[in-house]
């Protein structure tokens, strides 16, 4: 089959490799499309410590089983994919903190993922796309399953105002995902002009640059930049015995300044939220709900030949979501 090939940090190929072999309780889909986010990024400029190469990426995919197993799919069936491989047997994952597994594995990350024709995956991370599925929206299904676990960390309440610091694909879904469940008004911060723009135009937020935002507070704040100092100004603008989600990915060395006084004055809670526990079904069910609203997100398609334009493109952050899309399987 045609699949992309890391083999080394910053090296990429488009090339043949054997069709992948289902392992027990394993099935193999045809994909349909999978996304490219920034963790991609950093897996192939050799940052994440995987240092899994040769690695065919993809972590984000949908598409049809053609060889079921034993798994009580059908060939035909259109499913999702759940990148996350927890052991099951570790502490954190008998706490049913699988998220936090001590054995943390991916598809797509230390094992072969979907930027191909075909990937091999456990029938246990399928989720069945019924038919009548806006499929249009099934490549949005494992960062909307990232967001639902984040909102479940915020627990908003509905009726009260939240604020999004960032405007890249996680927050527009966030401010989506905010609005859909009556949470707002929401507020979105973002400091590039053209991601302000587009927010503008995909979401019902208010939508600001973080200067023309410095006196809002909100009892529901988002931080999905990864930035130290939006970090900071998200902290600030937490109300009093309000909640800050964080959500972004800032560097592993990155510090930032938080008052002690103020989380004991002001009563604040801060809590983080790391991938997918528990929350691919919601997601689904969201996209299923919200197809209209979340359809737009999906802004550019390119072949596997065509990977590093793809690439290139998420980089130059003119994107919300791109995905890869095989050829017709021969
Ligand atoms: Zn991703
Ligand atoms: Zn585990």
């Amino acid at each position: 089959m045609r699949a992309v090939l890391a083999t080394g940090p910053g090296q990429l190929t488009v090339t043949s490799v054997p069709d992948p072999t289902p392992g027990p309780g394993e099935v193999v889909v045809a994909v349909r499309s999978c996304g490219i986010c920034g963790t991609d990024l950093h897996l192939l400029a050799g940052d994440l410590g995987t240092d899994r190469f040769p690695l065919v990426p993809g972590h984000e995919p949908w598409g049809e089983v053609v060889d079921a197993g034993a798994s009580g799919y059908r060939a035909g069936d259109l499913v999702a994919v759940d990148p996350s491989l927890h052991c099951g047997a570790c502490d954190p994952c008998r706490r049913g903190q699988g998220n936090m597994c001590q054995r943390w594995a991916a598809i797509g990350a230390t094992r072969d993922g979907a930027w191909a024709q075909y990937a091999a995956v456990p029938a246990a991370n399928l989720h069945l796309l019924e038919p009548g599925f806006p499929f249009e929206v099934a490549p949005l299904a494992e960062p909307v399953a990232c967001a639902e676990r984040g909102l479940r960390r915020l627990n908003p309440h509905p009726d009260q105002p939240a604020i999004v610091y960032g405007a890249g694909t996680m927050g527009l879904i966030m401010a989506i995902l905010l609005d859909t469940r009556g949470v707002g008004p929401v507020t979105l911060v973002e400091v590039n002009p053209a991601r302000r723009a587009l927010a503008a135009r995909l979401t019902a937020a208010d939508v600001r640059a973080p200067e023309d935002a410095a006196e809002l507070k909100a009892p529901w704040v988002v931080e999905a930049t990864g930035n130290p100092a939006a970090f900071e100004q998200a902290l600030a603008s937490v109300a009093r015995a309000g909640t800050l989600l964080v959500f972004g990915v800032a560097r592993p060395e990155a510090t930032a300044a938080v008052s002690p006084y103020r989380l004991y004055a002001d009563e604040l809670t801060i809590v983080g939220s790391m991938a997918i526990l528990h929350s691919f079904p919601a997601a689904v069910d969201t996209l299923r709900r919200h197809a209209a609203r979340l359809a737009p997100l999906v802004t550019d398609r390119f072949g596997l030949g065509e990977a590093e334009a793809a690439l290139a493109l998420v980089r130059s952050g003119e994107t919300i979501k791109t995905v890869l899309t095989p050829e017709e399987p021969t």
